[in-house]
C-alpha cells in the first residue's frame, strides 16, 4: 500500500516537476496559468492531466489540435515515480526516506533545466536548503552536523574546481553541490566522485565523436551528472564507502 501511495505521489510530484522544469528557467508563474498545449494553447482538461497514463491513451497528442506532445513529461513522471518508490524500498528510517524523496525532487528538475537550458536556478537551490536542514533538524537532529560540514566541504570543492577551472562548471553546480551534501551527509563524496567520473567519460565521448577542439567548445551539463551521483549515493552512498575504506585504507 505504501509503494502505491508512493507511486502515485511520485508520478503527481513528476507532472509538477515537468512544470517546474519548462517554466522556471523562462521565469514563467508556476502556478498561473494552468497547464496549456504549447501549441494551441487549450487548456489540458484534468482527465487528460493524469501522469503518464494521458499521455499514453492520447498516443502523445494534444485532443485539440492533435499537436505531438514530448515524450519527456511522461518520461519524467514515471523517473520520478520509479525513483520516490525505490527510496522507500531502499531505506529503513523516516528520516532517511524523508531526505532520500526531497533530494530526489530536487535533484530531478535540477538536471533536466541543466541539460536543456544550462542553468541550475538559484531559486531550486535554496528551495533544497531550506527542505534539507528542515527535514534534517526535524528527523534526525543527531546527523545534522555530518550534514551541515559535508554540504560546506561539498560546495568548497567545487568551488575550487570552478577557481581553476573557470570553463568546465559553473556557480549553478557548486550550489547543488553544497545542496546535495545537506542532504546526503558524507555519501556526498562517493556522489561527487561518480558525477566526475562519468562527466569526464561523456566528456571524451563527446571528443572522440566530434574532434578535440570541437569537443572542448561544447558545454556539458555537469548538474546532469551530479544528479546522477547523487541518486547513486541515496542507494549506494554507504556501502561504497565502506567497500572503498575496506580496500584502500587499513
Ligand atoms: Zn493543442
Amino acid at each position: 500500500m505504501e509503494i502505491a501511495i508512493t507511486g502515485v505521489f511520485g508520478a503527481m510530484m513528476g507532472s509538477f516537476l515537468n512544470v517546474v522544469s519548462f517554466r522556471l528557467p523562462r521565469h514563467e508563474s508556476i502556478v498561473r496559468p494552468a497547464s496549456h498545449c504549447t501549441s494551441c494553447g487549450a487548456r489540458v482538461r484534468p482527465y487528460d492531466n493524469i501522469p503518464v497514463l494521458s499521455w499514453l491513451l492520447l498516443r502523445g497528442h494534444c485532443r485539440s489540435c492533435a499537436a505531438p506532445i514530448s515524450p519527456r513529461y511522461p518520461i519524467g513522471e514515471a523517473i520520478t515515480a520509479a525513483l520516490c518508490v525505490a527510496v522507500v524500498l531502499a531505506r529503513s528510517s523516516v528520516s532517511g526516506i524523508a531526505l532520500g524523496i526531497a533530494l530526489v525532487l530536487i535533484v530531478v528538475p535540477a538536471a533536466t533545466i541543466d541539460f536543456t537550458d544550462l542553468i541550475i536556478p538559484n531559486v531550486l537551490m535554496a528551495i533544497g536548503a531550506v527542505l534539507a536542514l528542515a527535514i534534517g533538524t526535524a528527523l534526525d537532529p543527531a546527523g545534522e552536523p555530518e550534514r551541515l560540514i559535508a554540504g560546506v566541504a561539498a560546495a568548497a570543492a567545487l568551488l575550487a574546481v570552478v577557481m581553476a577551472y573557470p570553463r568546465g562548471m559553473g556557480m549553478g553546480d557548486v550550489k547543488l553541490a553544497g545542496v546535495m551534501g545537506l542532504f546526503l551527509g558524507i555519501a556526498v563524496i562517493p556522489a561527487i566522485v561518480i558525477a566526475v567520473v562519468s562527466g569526464s567519460l561523456v566528456g571524451a565521448v563527446v571528443m572522440a565523436r566530434k574532434g578535440v577542439s570541437a569537443g572542448r567548445k561544447t558545454a556539458l551539463p555537469f548538474g546532469v551528472f551530479l544528479a546522477f551521483g547523487a541518486v547513486v549515493a541515496i542507494f549506494a552512498g554507504h556501502p561504497l564507502i565502506n567497500w572503498y575504506s575496506s580496500q584502500f585504507l587499513h
